[in-house]
């Protein structure tokens, strides 16, 4: 197996893969395909890790026991998986406008959830909760050619819900600020979700994010985002695309503000051969 095909986990790219990529193929080269350790966790990574684990454990609760669990139950979860984050080996560090105080994060996550629960509760009559981070792996197929790609798109679905006959696919977020227009019309993962979801079977679905913000006061922003058949032959040309940049090697570096933060601006640039030794 190649190095590249490795990066894929066998003939495999995710959601996230095709986001790292597109944002900058060397962070891609680097963390996929050389597998270079990052120097830290960013903390709104860890945070949102730990605050999708706390809304697994409500929607798991909810679907075994038929019944939403108190808010405790779910802040307990978000502090565990939390204190996972500080025990990991891998560092975490603050950006610049996050607070690094580890007790001030707690105690907003606390608050977000309690802005979350109050509203989920109240979401959840005549609703079915169908599976919580449902795994997924499907084929990929170029537009242009309708011919299946080798590689598949694999991934998780946050939570299936079942109203009535149709399901809807929710997806978790954490974010500083409520989502804006273009964010919302052009992330490509709700299109990946909906192809994901028709071929495991499930019809044709509404995906929806819950955004949960952390703002002086939080809110909960509930967001419906239409795909068309365009947005989806979108979806595949890229994923394709991407495929063949990095089967062809294509890992240029894209300089950029996120260069700041990057946890692998270590490994970034090749040390430049001493003189003499090229060749
Ligand atoms: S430091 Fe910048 S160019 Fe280099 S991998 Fe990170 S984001 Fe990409």
């Amino acid at each position: 197996m190649t190095a590249i095909e490795c990066a894929r986990d066998g003939l495999h790219i995710s959601v996230s893969q095709i986001r790292t990529y597109l944002r900058c193929p060397r962070s891609y080269l680097l963390r996929y395909v050389l597998g270079v350790a990052p120097a830290f966790k960013p903390v709104p990574f860890a945070f949102g890790t730990s605050f999708h684990a706390a809304l697994a454990r409500f929607y798991v609760a909810v679907k075994e026991d038929g019944a939403p669990p108190p808010l405790q139950l779910v802040t307990e979860a978000f502090r565990d998986a939390w204190q996972r984050e500080l025990d990991a080996d891998v560092r975490l560090q603050a950006e610049d406008d996050e607070p690094a105080d580890t007790g001030a994060l707690v105690d907003k996550g606390a608050e977000m959830l309690a802005v979350f629960h109050d509203q989920a509760v109240k979401s959840l009559d005549g609703v079915k909760v169908e599976a919580v981070e449902q795994p997924f792996t499907i084929p990929l197929f170029d537009p242009d050619t309708g011919l299946e790609m080798e590689e598949k798109l694999v991934g998780a679905l946050d939570l299936v819900l079942k109203k009535g006959r149709r399901r809807q696919v929710i997806e978790h977020k954490t974010a500083a600020q409520r989502y804006g227009e273009d964010q919302i019309r052009w992330d490509i993962q709700p299109t990946g979700y909906k192809l994901a979801a028709r071929a495991m079977g499930l019809g044709e679905v509404k995906v929806t994010y819950q955004i949960v913000t952390k703002a002086k006061c939080p809110v909960l922003q509930i967001v419906d985002l239409d795909r068309n058949e365009e947005d989806e032959d979108e979806f595949q040309r890229v994923a394709v695309n991407v495929m063949r940049g990095v089967d062809g090697g294509a890992f240029p570096p894209a300089r950029s503000w996120a260069c700041r933060s990057c946890p692998y601006s270590h490994a970034c640039r090749p040390p430049r051969p001493r003189p003499g030794t090229a060749g």
